[in-house]
Protein backbone atom coordinates (compact mmCIF):
# COMPACT_ATOMS: atom_id res chain seq x y z
CA UNK A 1 0.00 0.00 0.00
CA UNK A 2 2.96 2.20 0.55
CA UNK A 3 5.12 0.46 -1.93
CA UNK A 4 5.67 3.02 -4.88
CA UNK A 5 6.09 1.42 -8.24
CA UNK A 6 9.97 1.89 -8.08
CA UNK A 7 9.65 -0.78 -5.31
CA UNK A 8 10.30 1.47 -2.51
CA UNK A 9 7.91 2.36 0.31
CA UNK A 10 7.55 5.73 1.86
CA UNK A 11 6.18 6.57 4.94
CA UNK A 12 2.75 6.26 5.43
CA UNK A 13 2.27 9.76 6.12
CA UNK A 14 3.48 10.17 2.17
CA UNK A 15 0.41 7.77 1.44
CA UNK A 16 -2.11 9.89 3.24
CA UNK A 17 -0.94 13.08 1.73
CA UNK A 18 -1.06 11.85 -2.05
CA UNK A 19 -4.74 10.25 -1.42
CA UNK A 20 -5.31 14.13 -1.44
CA UNK A 21 -7.22 15.94 -2.27
CA UNK A 22 -4.57 17.71 -3.22
CA UNK A 23 -5.14 21.31 -3.70
CA UNK A 24 -4.66 25.49 -3.66
CA UNK A 25 -4.60 27.63 -0.68
CA UNK A 26 -6.65 30.81 -1.04
CA UNK A 27 -7.71 32.71 1.77
CA UNK A 28 -6.92 29.90 3.96
CA UNK A 29 -9.57 27.72 2.30
CA UNK A 30 -8.27 24.50 -0.07
CA UNK A 31 -9.66 24.72 -3.02
CA UNK A 32 -9.88 23.11 -6.61
CA UNK A 33 -9.77 25.18 -10.02
CA UNK A 34 -12.65 27.32 -10.62
CA UNK A 35 -12.62 25.53 -14.43
CA UNK A 36 -12.13 22.33 -12.52
CA UNK A 37 -9.06 21.78 -14.57
CA UNK A 38 -5.86 19.68 -13.08
CA UNK A 39 -2.51 18.83 -13.89
CA UNK A 40 -1.41 15.02 -13.67
CA UNK A 41 1.96 15.07 -11.16
CA UNK A 42 4.07 11.85 -11.89
CA UNK A 43 7.41 10.18 -10.29
CA UNK A 44 9.87 11.34 -12.98
CA UNK A 45 11.62 7.52 -12.13
CA UNK A 46 8.93 5.68 -12.68
CA UNK A 47 6.37 7.75 -14.41
CA UNK A 48 3.82 6.61 -12.09
CA UNK A 49 0.95 8.97 -11.31
CA UNK A 50 1.10 10.35 -8.31
CA UNK A 51 -2.19 12.27 -8.33
CA UNK A 52 -3.22 15.91 -9.81
CA UNK A 53 -3.57 19.09 -8.68
CA UNK A 54 -5.66 21.87 -9.69
CA UNK A 55 -4.68 24.09 -12.80
CA UNK A 56 -5.07 27.07 -11.85
CA UNK A 57 -6.51 30.18 -14.40
CA UNK A 58 -6.90 33.92 -14.47
CA UNK A 59 -9.75 33.46 -11.95
CA UNK A 60 -8.35 31.68 -9.68
CA UNK A 61 -5.36 34.38 -9.11
CA UNK A 62 -7.30 36.84 -8.98
CA UNK A 63 -9.51 35.11 -6.32
CA UNK A 64 -5.73 34.79 -4.58
CA UNK A 65 -4.67 38.39 -4.97
CA UNK A 66 -7.94 39.87 -3.60
CA UNK A 67 -7.26 37.47 -0.58
CA UNK A 68 -3.92 38.43 -0.04
CA UNK A 69 -5.06 41.97 -0.71
CA UNK A 70 -7.56 41.82 1.95
CA UNK A 71 -5.11 40.06 4.82
CA UNK A 72 -2.77 43.11 3.90
CA UNK A 73 -5.04 45.88 4.36
CA UNK A 74 -7.41 44.02 7.30
CA UNK A 75 -5.80 41.18 8.83
CA UNK A 76 -3.56 40.60 11.91
CA UNK A 77 -0.60 40.14 10.20
CA UNK A 78 1.18 43.35 9.17
CA UNK A 79 -0.11 44.91 12.45
CA UNK A 80 1.31 42.09 14.31
CA UNK A 81 4.18 42.74 16.88
CA UNK A 82 7.56 42.01 15.03
CA UNK A 83 8.34 39.34 17.74
CA UNK A 84 5.02 37.64 16.96
CA UNK A 85 5.87 37.27 13.49
CA UNK A 86 8.81 36.11 14.04
CA UNK A 87 7.80 33.35 15.73
CA UNK A 88 5.48 32.10 13.54
CA UNK A 89 8.01 32.46 10.92
CA UNK A 90 10.15 30.56 12.72
CA UNK A 91 7.92 28.01 13.82
CA UNK A 92 7.54 27.38 9.77
CA UNK A 93 11.40 26.18 10.30
CA UNK A 94 10.47 23.76 13.33
CA UNK A 95 7.67 22.48 11.94
CA UNK A 96 9.35 21.65 8.60
CA UNK A 97 12.78 20.12 10.30
CA UNK A 98 9.78 17.99 12.66
CA UNK A 99 8.72 16.55 9.17
CA UNK A 100 11.48 16.27 7.36
CA UNK A 101 11.65 12.56 6.53
CA UNK A 102 8.37 12.70 4.85
CA UNK A 103 8.63 16.12 3.30
CA UNK A 104 11.93 14.56 1.69
CA UNK A 105 10.36 11.23 0.26
CA UNK A 106 7.59 14.22 -0.91
CA UNK A 107 10.09 15.81 -2.68
CA UNK A 108 12.35 12.67 -3.98
CA UNK A 109 9.37 11.35 -5.93
CA UNK A 110 8.04 14.49 -7.50
CA UNK A 111 11.17 15.87 -8.55
CA UNK A 112 13.29 12.68 -8.53
CA UNK A 113 16.39 13.66 -6.08
CA UNK A 114 17.66 11.44 -3.78
CA UNK A 115 15.37 11.11 -0.54
CA UNK A 116 18.50 11.27 1.71
CA UNK A 117 19.88 14.21 -0.35
CA UNK A 118 16.78 16.07 0.17
CA UNK A 119 16.51 15.20 4.19
CA UNK A 120 20.06 16.29 4.49
CA UNK A 121 20.41 19.58 2.32
CA UNK A 122 16.73 20.74 0.72
CA UNK A 123 14.72 20.51 4.05
CA UNK A 124 17.07 21.47 6.58
CA UNK A 125 18.16 24.61 4.13
CA UNK A 126 14.89 25.49 3.80
CA UNK A 127 14.35 25.11 7.59
CA UNK A 128 17.71 27.58 8.49
CA UNK A 129 16.27 29.92 5.71
CA UNK A 130 12.81 30.61 7.88
CA UNK A 131 14.82 30.54 10.73
CA UNK A 132 17.31 33.21 9.92
CA UNK A 133 14.48 35.47 8.26
CA UNK A 134 12.43 35.15 11.01
CA UNK A 135 15.07 37.09 13.14
CA UNK A 136 14.98 40.16 10.70
CA UNK A 137 11.50 40.31 11.94
CA UNK A 138 12.69 42.00 15.29
CA UNK A 139 15.61 44.00 13.02
CA UNK A 140 13.63 46.25 10.57
CA UNK A 141 15.51 49.76 11.39
CA UNK A 142 14.71 52.78 10.40
CA UNK A 143 17.36 56.00 10.67
CA UNK A 144 17.02 59.39 12.41
CA UNK A 145 17.77 61.57 10.01
CA UNK A 146 18.87 65.71 9.83
CA UNK A 147 17.38 67.50 7.22
CA UNK A 148 18.75 71.36 6.49
CA UNK A 149 15.94 72.22 3.95
CA UNK A 150 17.68 74.78 2.62
CA UNK A 151 14.59 77.22 1.60
CA UNK A 152 13.52 77.00 4.85
CA UNK A 153 15.86 78.66 7.02
CA UNK A 154 16.18 78.41 10.63
CA UNK A 155 13.35 75.71 10.66
CA UNK A 156 14.30 72.81 13.45
CA UNK A 157 13.13 68.94 12.05
CA UNK A 158 13.04 65.55 13.67
CA UNK A 159 13.21 63.28 10.25
CA UNK A 160 13.46 59.59 10.26
CA UNK A 161 12.81 56.32 8.27
CA UNK A 162 10.50 53.69 8.60
CA UNK A 163 10.77 50.46 6.41
CA UNK A 164 6.99 49.23 5.23
CA UNK A 165 6.07 45.91 3.69
CA UNK A 166 5.66 45.99 -0.16
CA UNK A 167 2.45 44.60 -0.18
CA UNK A 168 0.89 41.74 -2.34
CA UNK A 169 4.00 39.75 -3.50
CA UNK A 170 4.07 37.55 -6.96
CA UNK A 171 6.27 34.47 -6.61
CA UNK A 172 6.99 32.04 -9.51
CA UNK A 173 9.42 28.92 -8.29
CA UNK A 174 11.09 26.33 -10.53
CA UNK A 175 11.21 22.66 -9.86
CA UNK A 176 14.68 21.66 -9.24
CA UNK A 177 14.38 23.07 -5.38
CA UNK A 178 10.76 23.11 -5.01
CA UNK A 179 10.59 23.31 -1.12
CA UNK A 180 14.31 25.15 -0.96
CA UNK A 181 13.14 27.55 -3.23
CA UNK A 182 9.72 28.52 -1.78
CA UNK A 183 11.53 29.14 1.27
CA UNK A 184 13.77 31.44 0.05
CA UNK A 185 10.82 33.48 -1.39
CA UNK A 186 8.36 33.28 1.25
CA UNK A 187 10.69 33.39 4.61
CA UNK A 188 12.17 37.33 3.25
CA UNK A 189 8.25 38.39 2.75
CA UNK A 190 6.60 36.98 5.78
CA UNK A 191 9.69 38.08 7.88
CA UNK A 192 9.16 41.87 6.63
CA UNK A 193 4.91 41.51 6.83
CA UNK A 194 4.42 40.84 3.26
CA UNK A 195 1.72 38.92 1.71
CA UNK A 196 2.41 36.69 -1.13
CA UNK A 197 0.72 34.66 -4.21
CA UNK A 198 3.69 31.55 -4.61
CA UNK A 199 3.19 29.78 -8.42
CA UNK A 200 4.76 26.84 -7.79
CA UNK A 201 6.57 24.98 -10.71
CA UNK A 202 4.09 22.09 -12.81
CA UNK A 203 6.14 19.94 -12.67
CA UNK A 204 6.61 20.04 -8.80
CA UNK A 205 4.14 21.03 -6.99
CA UNK A 206 3.52 18.59 -4.00
CA UNK A 207 6.22 20.00 -1.33
CA UNK A 208 4.65 23.48 -1.25
CA UNK A 209 1.21 22.16 -0.84
CA UNK A 210 2.35 19.75 2.20
CA UNK A 211 4.38 23.18 3.40
CA UNK A 212 1.64 25.07 2.86
CA UNK A 213 -0.25 22.53 5.96
CA UNK A 214 2.42 23.22 7.82
CA UNK A 215 2.24 27.02 7.84
CA UNK A 216 -1.29 26.94 8.76
CA UNK A 217 -0.25 24.66 11.86
CA UNK A 218 2.21 27.35 12.39
CA UNK A 219 -0.36 30.12 12.32
CA UNK A 220 0.48 32.05 9.34
CA UNK A 221 -3.04 34.08 9.18
CA UNK A 222 -5.85 33.12 6.38
CA UNK A 223 -4.74 34.94 2.86
CA UNK A 224 -1.25 36.23 4.19
CA UNK A 225 0.26 32.91 1.78
CA UNK A 226 -1.48 31.59 -1.52
CA UNK A 227 -0.54 28.81 -3.04
CA UNK A 228 -1.29 28.17 -6.80
CA UNK A 229 -0.43 25.44 -8.53
CA UNK A 230 -0.70 25.73 -12.34
CA UNK A 231 0.85 26.54 -15.75
CA UNK A 232 3.29 29.25 -16.43
CA UNK A 233 1.72 30.67 -19.65
CA UNK A 234 -1.57 30.41 -17.69
CA UNK A 235 -1.14 30.36 -13.76
CA UNK A 236 1.94 32.20 -13.86
CA UNK A 237 1.56 34.94 -16.25
CA UNK A 238 -1.61 35.67 -14.57
CA UNK A 239 0.43 36.47 -11.17
CA UNK A 240 3.36 38.42 -12.95
CA UNK A 241 0.85 40.69 -14.79
CA UNK A 242 -1.85 41.29 -12.43
CA UNK A 243 -2.45 44.85 -11.87
CA UNK A 244 -2.83 44.46 -8.28
CA UNK A 245 0.42 42.70 -7.41
CA UNK A 246 3.28 44.74 -5.88
CA UNK A 247 5.89 43.16 -6.59
CA UNK A 248 7.03 39.73 -7.99
CA UNK A 249 10.09 37.53 -7.54
CA UNK A 250 10.70 35.03 -9.78
CA UNK A 251 13.38 32.23 -10.24
CA UNK A 252 14.06 30.25 -13.54
CA UNK A 253 14.80 30.87 -17.06
CA UNK A 254 16.19 33.89 -18.53
CA UNK A 255 14.01 33.56 -21.02
CA UNK A 256 11.29 33.64 -18.94
CA UNK A 257 12.45 36.27 -16.65
CA UNK A 258 12.16 38.66 -19.48
CA UNK A 259 8.73 37.20 -20.24
CA UNK A 260 8.22 38.54 -16.36
CA UNK A 261 9.48 41.68 -16.50
CA UNK A 262 7.14 42.60 -19.29
CA UNK A 263 4.51 41.60 -17.99
CA UNK A 264 5.20 43.54 -14.73
CA UNK A 265 5.27 46.76 -16.88
CA UNK A 266 1.67 47.17 -17.00
CA UNK A 267 1.47 48.29 -12.98
CA UNK A 268 5.28 49.34 -12.70
CA UNK A 269 5.59 46.19 -10.04
CA UNK A 270 9.03 46.12 -8.15
CA UNK A 271 10.92 42.78 -10.42
CA UNK A 272 13.37 40.45 -8.57
CA UNK A 273 14.72 38.01 -10.98
CA UNK A 274 17.12 34.93 -10.35
CA UNK A 275 18.00 33.53 -13.85
CA UNK A 276 20.41 31.28 -14.90
CA UNK A 277 23.58 30.59 -15.25
CA UNK A 278 26.87 28.81 -17.10
CA UNK A 279 28.97 28.68 -14.36
CA UNK A 280 32.96 28.85 -14.62
CA UNK A 281 34.34 26.67 -12.64
CA UNK A 282 38.11 26.64 -12.20
CA UNK A 283 41.25 24.86 -10.81
CA UNK A 284 44.96 25.35 -10.80
CA UNK A 285 48.25 23.16 -10.92
CA UNK A 286 48.50 23.38 -7.41
CA UNK A 287 45.16 22.86 -6.23
CA UNK A 288 44.64 19.99 -3.66
CA UNK A 289 43.43 17.63 -6.24
CA UNK A 290 41.65 15.24 -3.60
CA UNK A 291 39.58 17.61 -2.72
CA UNK A 292 39.32 19.96 -6.41
CA UNK A 293 38.22 16.47 -8.44
CA UNK A 294 35.28 15.28 -6.07
CA UNK A 295 34.10 18.87 -5.56
CA UNK A 296 34.65 19.89 -9.10
CA UNK A 297 32.05 16.36 -9.83
CA UNK A 298 29.83 17.23 -7.37
CA UNK A 299 30.02 21.08 -8.58
CA UNK A 300 28.19 19.63 -11.64
CA UNK A 301 26.22 16.32 -10.68
CA UNK A 302 24.88 17.95 -7.70
CA UNK A 303 21.14 17.67 -8.06
CA UNK A 304 22.02 15.81 -12.04
CA UNK A 305 23.15 19.42 -12.77
CA UNK A 306 19.60 20.97 -12.22
CA UNK A 307 21.08 23.79 -10.24
CA UNK A 308 21.05 27.37 -11.73
CA UNK A 309 24.64 27.59 -10.21
CA UNK A 310 25.85 24.16 -11.42
CA UNK A 311 29.67 24.44 -12.25
CA UNK A 312 29.48 23.70 -16.29
CA UNK A 313 32.55 25.00 -17.90
CA UNK A 314 35.12 23.53 -16.28
CA UNK A 315 38.80 25.62 -16.73
CA UNK A 316 41.80 23.15 -15.37
CA UNK A 317 45.38 24.34 -15.86
CA UNK A 318 47.50 22.28 -18.39
CA UNK A 319 49.84 20.56 -16.13
CA UNK A 320 46.98 18.76 -14.33
CA UNK A 321 44.60 18.60 -16.77
CA UNK A 322 45.16 14.64 -17.91
CA UNK A 323 44.65 13.83 -14.33
CA UNK A 324 41.95 16.03 -13.14
CA UNK A 325 40.26 14.32 -16.31
CA UNK A 326 41.30 11.05 -15.37
CA UNK A 327 39.84 11.89 -11.60
CA UNK A 328 36.25 12.76 -13.25
CA UNK A 329 36.06 9.95 -15.30
CA UNK A 330 36.46 7.46 -12.16
CA UNK A 331 33.99 9.90 -10.54
CA UNK A 332 31.06 10.15 -13.28
CA UNK A 333 31.47 6.29 -13.79
CA UNK A 334 31.36 5.48 -10.25
CA UNK A 335 27.83 7.39 -9.50
CA UNK A 336 24.93 5.40 -8.79
CA UNK A 337 21.42 5.93 -10.96
CA UNK A 338 18.38 4.75 -9.45
CA UNK A 339 15.25 6.08 -8.02
CA UNK A 340 15.28 8.73 -5.67
CA UNK A 341 13.89 6.28 -2.71
CA UNK A 342 16.55 4.23 -3.16
CA UNK A 343 18.94 4.41 -0.42
CA UNK A 344 21.95 3.67 -2.48
CA UNK A 345 20.91 5.96 -5.16
CA UNK A 346 23.61 9.24 -5.40
CA UNK A 347 21.68 10.62 -8.61
CA UNK A 348 18.31 9.99 -9.75
CA UNK A 349 16.10 10.77 -13.00
CA UNK A 350 16.58 13.77 -14.43
CA UNK A 351 12.68 16.14 -13.97
CA UNK A 352 10.79 15.34 -17.02
CA UNK A 353 10.98 14.33 -20.21
CA UNK A 354 11.11 17.36 -21.33
CA UNK A 355 14.04 18.30 -19.82
CA UNK A 356 15.67 15.02 -20.63
CA UNK A 357 15.46 15.45 -24.22
CA UNK A 358 16.77 18.97 -24.01
CA UNK A 359 19.42 17.69 -21.94
CA UNK A 360 20.35 14.91 -24.98
CA UNK A 361 19.64 17.39 -27.69
CA UNK A 362 22.28 19.70 -26.37
CA UNK A 363 24.82 16.74 -26.07
CA UNK A 364 23.75 15.61 -29.33
CA UNK A 365 24.17 19.04 -31.10
CA UNK A 366 28.46 19.51 -28.65
CA UNK A 367 29.20 16.36 -30.35
CA UNK A 368 28.22 17.27 -34.15
CA UNK A 369 30.31 20.43 -33.61
CA UNK A 370 32.75 18.70 -32.64
CA UNK A 371 33.15 17.56 -28.83
CA UNK A 372 33.46 14.53 -27.55
CA UNK A 373 31.55 12.84 -25.00
CA UNK A 374 34.18 11.11 -22.60
CA UNK A 375 31.78 9.66 -20.63
CA UNK A 376 27.89 9.30 -20.28
CA UNK A 377 26.44 11.15 -23.18
CA UNK A 378 23.02 9.16 -23.10
CA UNK A 379 20.23 8.24 -21.70
CA UNK A 380 20.47 5.37 -19.37
CA UNK A 381 17.54 2.63 -19.63
CA UNK A 382 14.24 2.87 -21.03
CA UNK A 383 12.02 3.93 -17.83
CA UNK A 384 12.11 7.17 -16.05
CA UNK A 385 14.55 10.25 -17.15
CA UNK A 386 17.82 9.08 -16.51
CA UNK A 387 20.47 10.62 -18.05
CA UNK A 388 24.34 9.08 -17.47
CA UNK A 389 27.03 11.76 -15.81
CA UNK A 390 28.43 13.39 -18.96
CA UNK A 391 31.82 15.20 -19.39
CA UNK A 392 32.50 16.92 -22.63
CA UNK A 393 35.88 17.42 -24.22
CA UNK A 394 37.13 19.05 -27.29
CA UNK A 395 34.56 21.92 -26.99
CA UNK A 396 35.64 25.47 -28.15
CA UNK A 397 34.03 28.71 -27.05
CA UNK A 398 31.79 28.99 -28.97
CA UNK A 399 29.40 25.98 -29.04
CA UNK A 400 26.39 25.74 -28.22
CA UNK A 401 26.86 22.97 -25.54
CA UNK A 402 29.93 25.50 -23.86
CA UNK A 403 27.39 28.55 -24.09
CA UNK A 404 24.01 27.88 -22.88
CA UNK A 405 22.53 26.71 -19.68
CA UNK A 406 21.52 22.88 -20.01
CA UNK A 407 20.29 22.42 -16.81
CA UNK A 408 21.55 18.71 -16.81
CA UNK A 409 24.56 16.65 -15.54
CA UNK A 410 26.94 17.81 -18.21
CA UNK A 411 30.17 19.71 -17.67
CA UNK A 412 32.16 20.80 -20.61
CA UNK A 413 35.86 20.65 -19.71
CA UNK A 414 38.91 22.78 -21.03
CA UNK A 415 42.15 23.64 -20.22
CA UNK A 416 44.03 27.04 -19.89
CA UNK A 417 47.90 27.42 -19.69
CA UNK A 418 48.15 30.63 -17.10
CA UNK A 419 45.57 31.91 -14.64
CA UNK A 420 45.70 35.20 -16.20
CA UNK A 421 43.57 38.37 -17.40
CA UNK A 422 42.98 35.90 -20.95
CA UNK A 423 41.48 33.18 -18.46
CA UNK A 424 39.45 35.85 -16.51
CA UNK A 425 38.25 37.06 -20.53
CA UNK A 426 36.72 33.16 -21.36
CA UNK A 427 35.55 32.15 -17.69
CA UNK A 428 33.36 36.02 -17.92
CA UNK A 429 32.53 34.92 -21.77
CA UNK A 430 28.96 34.35 -21.03
CA UNK A 431 26.01 36.43 -20.85
CA UNK A 432 25.33 35.15 -17.08
CA UNK A 433 26.89 36.09 -14.04
CA UNK A 434 26.02 33.81 -11.44
CA UNK A 435 28.87 31.69 -9.63
CA UNK A 436 31.70 30.67 -9.81
CA UNK A 437 34.53 28.57 -8.22
CA UNK A 438 38.22 28.32 -7.83
CA UNK A 439 40.42 25.74 -6.51
CA UNK A 440 44.20 26.51 -5.55
CA UNK A 441 46.11 26.66 -3.09
CA UNK A 442 47.90 30.15 -3.34
CA UNK A 443 46.17 33.23 -1.38
CA UNK A 444 47.13 35.90 -3.87
CA UNK A 445 45.69 33.93 -7.03
CA UNK A 446 42.58 33.08 -4.98
CA UNK A 447 41.71 36.56 -4.48
CA UNK A 448 43.06 37.99 -7.33
CA UNK A 449 40.29 35.32 -9.37
CA UNK A 450 37.34 35.96 -7.04
CA UNK A 451 38.25 39.63 -7.49
CA UNK A 452 38.10 39.58 -11.29
CA UNK A 453 35.23 36.71 -11.72
CA UNK A 454 32.14 38.60 -12.78
CA UNK A 455 29.86 36.53 -10.56
CA UNK A 456 27.26 36.74 -7.57
CA UNK A 457 28.86 34.17 -5.95
CA UNK A 458 32.89 32.99 -5.71
CA UNK A 459 33.75 29.98 -4.29
CA UNK A 460 37.01 29.01 -3.41
CA UNK A 461 37.96 25.37 -2.56
CA UNK A 462 34.70 24.44 -2.37
CA UNK A 463 31.14 24.89 -4.28
CA UNK A 464 27.46 25.05 -3.78
CA UNK A 465 27.99 26.20 -0.09
CA UNK A 466 24.53 28.03 0.87
CA UNK A 467 23.79 29.72 3.84
CA UNK A 468 21.04 32.01 4.18
CA UNK A 469 23.78 34.74 5.48
CA UNK A 470 25.15 35.03 2.13
CA UNK A 471 23.29 37.19 -0.17
CA UNK A 472 22.88 35.01 -3.55
CA UNK A 473 22.06 35.90 -7.30
CA UNK A 474 23.59 37.02 -10.40
CA UNK A 475 25.47 40.01 -12.12
CA UNK A 476 24.40 40.43 -15.68
CA UNK A 477 21.62 38.02 -17.09
CA UNK A 478 21.37 35.86 -13.89
CA UNK A 479 19.40 38.28 -12.36
CA UNK A 480 18.08 41.73 -10.40
CA UNK A 481 18.81 41.28 -7.20
CA UNK A 482 19.82 39.27 -4.38
CA UNK A 483 18.24 36.94 -2.24
CA UNK A 484 19.06 35.92 1.45
CA UNK A 485 21.76 38.03 3.78
CA UNK A 486 20.34 41.56 4.52
CA UNK A 487 20.30 42.31 0.85
CA UNK A 488 17.28 40.77 0.29
CA UNK A 489 15.39 42.83 2.40
CA UNK A 490 15.21 45.70 0.35
CA UNK A 491 13.09 43.80 -1.84
CA UNK A 492 10.30 43.30 0.40
CA UNK A 493 10.40 47.03 2.11
CA UNK A 494 9.60 49.81 0.87
CA UNK A 495 11.40 52.88 2.96
CA UNK A 496 9.46 55.83 3.93
CA UNK A 497 11.08 58.73 4.96
CA UNK A 498 9.08 60.85 8.03
CA UNK A 499 9.90 64.74 8.66
CA UNK A 500 8.49 66.54 11.39
CA UNK A 501 8.96 70.14 10.98
CA UNK A 502 9.58 71.53 14.97
CA UNK A 503 9.54 74.99 14.39
CA UNK A 504 12.08 77.91 14.11
P1 LIG B 1 10.94 28.26 -16.53
O1 LIG B 1 10.05 28.07 -17.68
O2 LIG B 1 11.72 29.49 -16.43
O3 LIG B 1 10.02 28.05 -15.23
C1 LIG B 1 10.16 28.68 -13.98
C2 LIG B 1 8.79 29.03 -13.42
O4 LIG B 1 8.17 30.03 -14.24
C3 LIG B 1 7.80 27.87 -13.39
O5 LIG B 1 6.95 28.01 -12.28
C4 LIG B 1 7.05 28.10 -14.68
O6 LIG B 1 5.82 27.44 -14.73
C5 LIG B 1 6.91 29.59 -14.68
N1 LIG B 1 6.62 30.17 -15.99
C6 LIG B 1 6.85 29.66 -17.23
N2 LIG B 1 6.43 30.51 -18.18
C7 LIG B 1 5.91 31.58 -17.54
C8 LIG B 1 5.31 32.79 -17.98
N3 LIG B 1 5.17 33.06 -19.27
N4 LIG B 1 4.89 33.67 -17.06
C9 LIG B 1 5.04 33.42 -15.74
N5 LIG B 1 5.60 32.28 -15.27
C10 LIG B 1 6.03 31.37 -16.16
O7 LIG B 1 11.90 27.06 -16.45
P2 LIG B 1 11.58 25.54 -16.87
O8 LIG B 1 10.70 25.44 -18.07
O9 LIG B 1 11.14 24.86 -15.66
O10 LIG B 1 13.00 25.07 -17.30
C11 LIG B 1 13.55 25.50 -18.54
C12 LIG B 1 14.99 25.88 -18.36
O11 LIG B 1 15.09 26.97 -17.46
C13 LIG B 1 15.84 24.82 -17.72
O12 LIG B 1 16.24 23.86 -18.60
C14 LIG B 1 16.96 25.64 -17.16
O13 LIG B 1 17.90 25.92 -18.15
C15 LIG B 1 16.28 26.90 -16.74
N6 LIG B 1 15.97 26.92 -15.29
C16 LIG B 1 16.72 27.68 -14.49
C17 LIG B 1 16.46 27.70 -13.13
C18 LIG B 1 17.25 28.53 -12.20
O14 LIG B 1 17.13 28.35 -11.00
N7 LIG B 1 18.05 29.43 -12.68
C19 LIG B 1 15.45 26.92 -12.60
C20 LIG B 1 14.67 26.16 -13.46
C21 LIG B 1 14.96 26.16 -14.81
P3 LIG B 1 5.81 25.90 -15.25
O15 LIG B 1 6.26 25.12 -14.11
O16 LIG B 1 4.41 25.65 -15.61
O17 LIG B 1 6.71 25.83 -16.42
MG1 LIG C 1 6.87 15.51 -10.79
Amino acid sequence: MNKMMSGFEVQPAVTSFLKGPLRMLIGGEWVDAQSGETIDVFDPATGERLGAVPSAGEADVDKAVRAARTAFESGPWRSMQPAERGRIVWRIGELLLENAAELAEIESIDNGKPAAIAQAADIPIAADVFQYHAGWATKLYGRSVEPSVSYMPGMRWHAYTRREPVGVCGQIIPWNFPLLMAAFKLAPALATGNVVVLKVAEDTPLSAIRMGQLMQEAGVPDGVVNIITGYGETAGAAVAGHPDVDKVAFTGSTEVGKLIVNAAKGNLKNVSLELGGKSPNIILNDADLEKAIPGAAEAIFFNHGQCCTAGSRLFVQSDIYDKVMEGLTDYAKSIKLGPGLDPDTAMGPLVSAKQLERVQGYVENGKKAGAQAITGGQRVGDKGHFFAPTLMADVDDKMEVYREEIFGPVVCVTRFDEADAQLLARANDSIYGLAAGVWTRDLEKAHRLAAGLRAGTVWVNTYNAFDPSLPFGGFKQSGWGRENGDEVLEHYLEPKAVAIALGE
